[in-house]
């Protein structure tokens, strides 16, 4: 049985987010972190493998240095890391690169007891469809909002977090998760794994090693094979200035009840 991971490489929103004057993302300044719903994901196969002893898998798409955040998920316990990263992925958005993920995980091989999971959302794309993408090109069924998790054999119960509740979902593997990061805390990396963190293997697949698998094609990556683009990226407008409502008690709260209302927001 074989666990993957998918993790991406964001940049820190909660610390200082810098825009550049053309009002694009300045992301050379910004730390990078693994995006926090990811970390829930690792710690949750980490947990698989603690319990049967499997193989954990970390991959994720990106520029060369994204392999240092795999050499951190290797430290954390994972066994080996995958690293797809080539000029022609650059440019992606989430068809396309749920497409070369699937495919990279196509390639791979994944079957039987095998589970594939994700983060439920990144903290910079913001979308979470990524998952749901590649369980959709890999024909795998998928539980989204993952909150708790056991695995008996090929079927897993997972615990699903709704708005107001949770439901419990019985899914048979091979199959994709997208994890909540309220699902766990993530370990931390050990002296022991970040010393031998180095010995574990990372593989790079490019454009060349997954060509001819039937989910990479030219006009299905990078960004021409992107059926959305972006158009134009800005800052939001600061927020309005408060305003003291005046009159009586009833007027003030006639007033705020009719502006919400104006605003939708009840
Ligand atoms: C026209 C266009 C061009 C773009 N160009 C670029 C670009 O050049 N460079 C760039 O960085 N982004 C680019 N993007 C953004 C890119 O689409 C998203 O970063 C990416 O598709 C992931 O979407 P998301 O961040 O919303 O992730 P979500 O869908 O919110 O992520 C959900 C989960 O999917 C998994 N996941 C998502 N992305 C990855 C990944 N890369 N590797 C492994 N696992 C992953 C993780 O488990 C994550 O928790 C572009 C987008 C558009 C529309």
């Amino acid at each position: 049985m074989r666990i993957y991971v998918c993790v991406k490489q964001v940049p820190d929103t909660s610390g200082k987010v810098a825009v550049k004057e053309d009002g694009t993302l300045d992301r050379a300044s910004m730390e990078t972190i693994i995006n926090p719903d990811d970390m829930a994901a690792m710690e949750a196969a980490l947990q698989l493998k603690d319990e049967t002893g499997c193989q954990v898998t970390a991959v994720t798409m990106g520029p060369a240095p994204a392999e240092g955040m795999l050499r951190e998920l290797l430290a954390m316990g994972a066994d080996d890391g995958v690293l797809i990263s080539s000029r022609e992925f650059g440019g992606s958005d989430t068809f396309a690169t749920s497409q070369i993920i699937a495919g990279a995980l196509h390639y791979l091989g994944v079957g039987g007891e095998d589970v594939i999971f994700c983060g439920r959302q990144a903290i910079d794309g913001d979308t979470a469809q990524v998952g749901p993408q590649i369980a959709e090109k890999l024909n795998l069924p998928q539980v989204t909002y993952v909150a708790d998790m056991k695995k008996d054999g090929n079927v897993l119960t997972v615990k699903r977090l709704l708005e107001d509740g949770y439901m419990t979902i019985q899914v048979q593997t091979p199959c994709l998760l997208t994890c909540v990061r309220e699902m766990n805390a993530p370990r931390y990396m050990t002296i022991k794994n970040i010393l031998g963190c180095y010995q574990k293997p990372v593989r790079i697949l490019d454009y060349n090693a997954l060509k001819d698998d039937p989910l990479i094609d030219l006009t299905t990556i990078g960004l021409k094979g992107s059926p959305t683009n972006i158009f134009r990226s800005f800052t939001p407008p600061k927020k309005e200035a408060g305003r003291i409502l005046a009159g009586t008690e009833e007027e003030a709260v006639e007033e705020l009840v009719s502006q919400l209302v104006k605003k939708h927001v009840i």
